[in-house]
């Protein structure tokens, strides 16, 4: 009888025990889920979805976006704009604040528009927020109103070109040269001449011919088609104006000549500098004339995807 008495309070005991531990069991789970829950709470997702940020903006904002921005949205209200620019194929995150600056002030202009205008400066007046060019970009160097190159600075693989292929009294860089002559001799084998017209310019020739448009036009005109000293491409030595034999720069729009190139200059490594549908962007007047040597693989590129080199430049070098 007693043994049994005794085996029933063991019974009993390990009941107590096993509801105890079953318990505490609980409390750990339920513990380890809240402070799961806590550390949740603690990250930009959860954050930024209390902000109302749907989930895939979430994972393109963490995607894009550094931390400090990320915080800067966290402490602010919701804005569908954010999104809408990160989804922009040109979206540059340096640029986000300049691009929502630009909208509030022009509220009919495109996204797409805006990231083309900001990263291009155009959200600063021409030629006042300037810096140097960068010339150890080499032929991949961007000389426009906000580039600009030094007083001194004169590419130094500078050659003559021959009469066969230029106006009298041209040079433009060596490696340009071999690929300006494969072009005319391919555009030749096509029945078609064309010639270098103008080409290198140095500082204080540039300076003359934009003071003497001044005089003549007045400092808007003066602006619209020729660049001031230092920040005309063809100091760079990288620019070319191409005429049709027996015909003149203005009407080279008509000639077959600028049909061929606008079909096959990339190819050799040249691209229309200043488009008609980019004029708010390069800030020149269309030029059919002024090809800009870039290389075939960026020549390319910015065929293929109809951008400027200005664009090209902020986005595909200048942010890398
Ligand atoms: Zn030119």
């Amino acid at each position: 009888m007693a043994k049994k008495r005794v085996k029933l309070r063991l019974k009993k005991e390990a009941k107590i025990g096993l509801i105890v531990i079953i318990l505490l069991i609980i409390l750990i789970i339920f513990g380890i889920n809240k402070y799961k829950e806590y550390q949740y709470h603690q990250t930009n997702e959860y954050k930024l979805l209390e902000k109302n940020y749907s989930k895939d903006d979430v994972s393109l904002i963490l995607d894009k976006l550094d931390q400090d921005y990320i915080n800067k949205l966290i402490d602010s209200d919701y804005n569908d704009n954010i999104v809408k620019f990160i989804n922009e194929k040109y979206f540059i995150k340096n640029n986000l604040d300049r691009y929502l600056a630009y909208f509030n002030n022009n509220k009919n202009v495109s996204y797409t528009k805006i990231v083309s205008l900001v990263n291009t400066n155009r959200d600063s007046d021409y030629y006042e927020k300037i810096k140097e060019t960068d010339v150890s970009k080499d032929y991949l160097m961007l000389v426009n109103k906000y580039n600009y190159l030094n007083e001194d600075f004169i590419p130094n693989d500078m050659v003559n070109v021959s009469l066969s292929y230029a106006f009298s009294g041209n040079k433009i860089r060596h490696d340009l040269l071999d690929k300006f002559v494969d072009m005319a001799n391919a555009a030749k084998a096509n029945d078609i001449l064309m010639v270098i017209n103008s080409s290198y310019r140095h500082f204080d020739e540039q300076k003359k011919l934009w003071e003497s448009r001044r005089l003549s036009q007045g400092t808007d005109k003066a602006d619209q088609y020729a660049a001031r000293a230092g920040f005309s491409e063809h100091q760079s030595g990288l620019a070319i104006d191409i005429a049709q034999y027996n015909s003149s720069e203005e009407d080279f729009e008509l000639t077959p000549a600028y049909n061929w190139l606008t079909d096959n200059s990339y190819k050799y490594g040249f691209i229309l500098r200043y488009p008609k549908d980019k004029e708010d962007i390069t800030g020149f007047s269309y030029e059919s004339w002024h090809y800009r040597y870039v290389g075939v693989e960026v020549a390319t590129k910015i065929h293929n995807e109809n951008i400027s080199f200005d664009e090209y430049y902020a986005y595909y070098i200048e942010n890398n």
